[in-house]
């Protein structure tokens, strides 16, 4: 493996030697936002996008933002460099510093800014070919999905929940109606429309999903956008689950029973092709 050598606070540092002080909000409180930008062939793909979402995660947390766009941009692209592969996710993370333990924001804390990359792998082609498993369960995380969080607790245990039952993602419903899944958005295919929940503050507003929705459009794919019930998520032609990572992927097998056909629809096939042309010109651009 690689050496592979982390941003935190300024300086450039070898992962095994990054250190945080325990009273950093982001340990004790989970007190910060992050984001995770995909890397294809070395450009950092939708940049701009995820830049702007990382400012409004800050701003929903009242935290300054400890550097400007440009200066961020060249941040990710010096660490891009700093590492060989091909593929990368880079992850950002900004906390609200070191501070005596109180809730109350301290006064005069300076962020903690941290960044790393690591390999990352498309996902397979037996899964786009397939399709994946995913459960369900009642969303009962807090109120503020919209906020790119690092207090993932709920996320994590309901992502634990998929794992448990060996599937790649938990797909959640708050009072009946489709939220999103622990690490990813939710489409769902209605005859020959492509339909998705509203951004809202039950739901991340996710990078992915935009690029879908765009592509949708610009294609002419009849794209709705509304509340989906439980019910109609069950009786859904088709489901996809889209992130950063995962980009577009079927889901076959919801709670054990077949989606639709149980196979990749015909409109997953289309949007992924749609979506690995656009991966390819937004890589010529550079
Ligand atoms: N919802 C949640 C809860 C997530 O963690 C993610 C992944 N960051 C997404 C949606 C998808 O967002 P994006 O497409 O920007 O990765």
């Amino acid at each position: 493996m690689q050496s592979q050598t982390v941003y935190l606070n300024g300086a450039y540092t070898p992962i095994e030697e990054a250190r945080i002080p325990v009273l950093d909000r982001g340990f004790i409180f989970g007190d910060g936002v992050y984001e995770v930008v995909p890397v294809y062939s070395g450009y950092p793909f939708r940049l701009q996008q995820h830049l702007a979402r990382l400012q409004k995660s800050l701003d929903a947390i009242a935290l300054a933002n400890p550097m400007p766009l440009a200066q961020w941009s060249q941040l990710v692209r010096r660490m891009i460099k700093m590492h060989p592969w091909k593929d990368q996710a880079v992850y950002v993370q900004v906390t609200r510093g070191v501070a005596k333990r109180d809730h109350a924001f301290p006064k005069g804390a300076v962020p903690t800014v941290f960044v790393m990359t690591n390999p990352m792998s498309v996902p397979d082609r037996k899964l786009v070919a397939n399709g994946v498993a995913c459960i369900t369960a009642t969303d009962n995380r807090w109120l503020r999905c919209d906020i790119k969080s690092t207090s993932l607790l709920g996320n994590v245990l309901m992502r634990q929940r998929a794992a448990q039952a060996g599937s790649i993602e938990t797909i959640m419903f708050r009072d009946g109606f489709l939220s999103e899944a622990s690490s990813s958005n939710v489409f769902v295919v209605q005859g020959k429309a492509i339909c998705a929940p509203p951004n809202n503050h039950l739901v991340l507003p996710g990078t992915t999903n935009d690029v879908v929705m765009e592509l949708a459009r610009k294609a002419r794919m009849p794209l709705e956008v509304r509340e989906l019930s439980e019910d109609a998520v069950r009786a859904a032609d088709e489901i996809w689950l889209t992130s950063a990572t995962k980009e577009v992927l079927p889901v076959s097998r919801l709670d054990g029973k077949p989606v639709g056909s149980g196979k990749p629809g015909p409109l997953f096939k289309r949007m992924y092709k749609l979506y690995q042309e656009y991966k390819r010109t937004v890589m010529r651009r550079g």
